[in-house]
């Protein structure tokens, strides 16, 4: 591959770069093969590639059709290309009431105010007059000394619960958030959501409910009542997850201030409270109650899996894994217009980039070869939480131990060729090392996450990946546009965001020029062939909440 030779001459263009002839550009012919996969991947037919629809049946077809036209291996040790992912599917309908003492009853209405569901496999489920308590952000983290719930017994109680890190001030400048707690302004997992059920589970609350609110989430009150508000999938386990929380959801801003405002405080004063370590609970003199109607029904679903077999006898046994995942939301009959979720950037785009990259992979002279062995995997369900990968790590095909990385791919660069490329939770891991050195040859930049509040790195498959401790790095569109004027890279991903990210209206669109799509593609490539050949494996950073579990999954390892 000499497409960063391309670059080169690109940047050396300047300004003059985007008027350069699409036909003599070096990165155009991949920009189109990688449209043509979005075009067909996006395509109506394919209705918006929900897991266990016809469009997955679809998906996995393409994408198996693809892999072997590039004469790629099955990757399952099976002879197949498939890795079942056995889910279930849940419809909750929910009701839900909140009384407070000497007051009328509260009840928020569906979508509107409030999206509650049950993960657990039940039928009904229910929670009568459960005492609700505020827990601050309900987080646990001994490494700063921080406990939101101080010994409060909420078992079979309502906690309800911030979104974020909590904002702890610096003491010695007050217009900045303290570095060394929850790492300042970037996002740690205590601040995800599932973070706080999975607490809310661990202390045997009866329900949980998160207040939302636009900015700490990253994203709008409707994309998560788009979501929440339909059938919620879940791997399927063998205990039915009773350990869970039995209630999920989350309340509107709107909704939460009423609810606190009944029963007698002041949700600006609460909320500013949690955001010192001596917070303590509150509880409230108020109850909740839940009645969820479920229905629940098992989905076969799938991980397209293909295998470059490593050229050197002595580690073809070890693995780099690129993912990308090929699902989307599906449709929804009852929206006007566009009832499709066309997921052309999330993430056809990504599939169209592993498959890019798997191309680039089979064409390498047979001398230049990786020596380990490279797996490519497309996941499902990421958009249901990310299942798919959380199945792989969970079911590894190939053992962790003797997996170096996971390279992920979700959305690439429409804006064109940047000169910077975002690492995701940048500080984690050398792979950035191995960005940063690739990227020079290019004579492009790595640049940490441009919006480090959004806590983008948990957000996408590679944060399952790096659960179980492989080293995992995921990039994002730079900024940066060659030939084009500052800020432009930077509109076009605010437009995103707030126009197309999850609605119908993530499709392709003519200003699109996937140059940039390209060039990022090669790097991930050059970043991939440089671990499978290297010396030295990939680690986490100390101080990375990642480590331990990679150092002992090591341990006694010939590596
Ligand atoms: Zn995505």
């Amino acid at each position: 591959m000499q497409i960063h030779l391309g670059l080169a001459l690109l940047l050396a263009a300047g300004a003059t770069a985007a008027a350069q002839a699409p036909e003599t550009d070096p990165l155009q012919p991949a920009a189109d093969r990688m449209l043509e996969h979005i075009r067909v991947l996006s395509s109506d037919p394919f209705e918006g590639r929900k897991p266990g629809s016809a469009g997955e049946d679809k998906s996995v077809a393409y994408l198996q059709g693809e892999y072997s036209k590039l004469g790629l291996l099955p990757g399952n040790p099976d002879g197949s290309y498939i890795q079942d992912v056995p889910m279930v599917g849940v419809v909750s309908t929910t009701q839900a009431e909140f009384d407070i003492p000497g007051a009328a009853p509260l009840t928020p209405a569906w979508i509107n105010d409030y999206v509650a569901v049950t993960r657990r496999e039940a039928e009904e489920v229910d929670v009568k007059d459960s005492g609700i308590v505020f827990v601050g952000y309900g987080v646990v983290a001994p490494e700063y000394g921080w406990d939101d719930f101080k010994g409060v017994d909420v078992r079979g109680k309502t906690v309800v619960m911030l979104i974020n890190d909590p904002p702890v001030v610096d003491p010695n400048d007050p217009t900045k958030l303290d570095d060394k707690m929850f790492k300042g302004k970037e996002e740690t997992y205590y601040g995800r959501w599932t973070y706080k059920y999975e607490e809310a589970s661990a202390m045997g609350a009866a329900a949980c409910l998160i207040v939302h609110e636009t900015g700490p989430a990253g994203y709008p009150f409707a994309v998560i009542a788009g979501s929440w508000g339909r059938e919620n999938f879940d791997l399927k386990t063998t205990d039915g997850n009773i350990g869970r929380v039995k209630v999920e959801g989350w309340l509107t801003l709107d909704c939460a201030k009423r609810l606190f405002t009944a029963a007698g405080y002041d949700f600006d004063a609460l909320k500013a409270s949690a955001a010192k370590r001596n917070f303590h609970p509150v509880e409230f003199k108020a109850t909740a109650s839940f009645s969820i109607m479920a229905k629940v029904r098992t989905i076969a679903s799938r991980n397209v899996v293909a295998r470059l077999e490593g050229s050197d006898p002595a580690h073809k046994d070890e693995y780099v894994i690129y993912s990308a995942h090929w699902d989307h939301l599906g449709k929804n009959p009852l929206l006007k217009g566009d009832p499709i979720f066309h997921g052309a950037a999330d993430n056809a785009s990504g599939t169209a980039g592993i498959l890019e990259i798997a191309r680039a992979y089979t064409l390498l002279p047979a001398a230049e070869r990786p020596k380990r062995s490279i797996l490519f995997i497309s996941t499902t369900a990421e958009e249901q939480g990310l299942l798919g990968a959380r199945y792989y790590a969970l079911h590894p095909l190939y053992p962790l131990e003797k997996t170096l990385a996971d390279i992920n791919l979700d959305g690439m660069q429409h804006a064109g060729p940047s000169r910077d490329l975002q690492v995701i939770g940048f500080g984690n891991t050398t792979l950035e090392d191995v960005a940063t050195d690739v990227l020079a040859k290019e004579g492009r930049v790595v640049v940490p996450d441009l919006d480090p509040a959004k806590g983008y790195f948990f957000r996408n498959d590679e944060f399952e990946f790096a659960k179980v401790g492989l080293p995992a790095i995921y990039t994002s569109a730079g900024y940066d546009i060659v030939g084009k004027p500052a800020g432009y890279g930077k509109m076009r991903r605010d437009s995103y965001t707030a126009n197309d990210y999850h609605k119908p209206s993530d499709v392709i669109k003519d200003w699109w020029d996937l140059r940039g799509a390209a060039l990022d593609a090669d790097t991930l490539f050059q970043i991939g062939l440089q671990v499978a050949q290297s010396e030295t494996w990939p680690q986490w950073k100390p101080g990375s909440e990642f480590k331990a579990r990679r150092d002992a999954e090591l341990a006694g390892a010939p590596h």
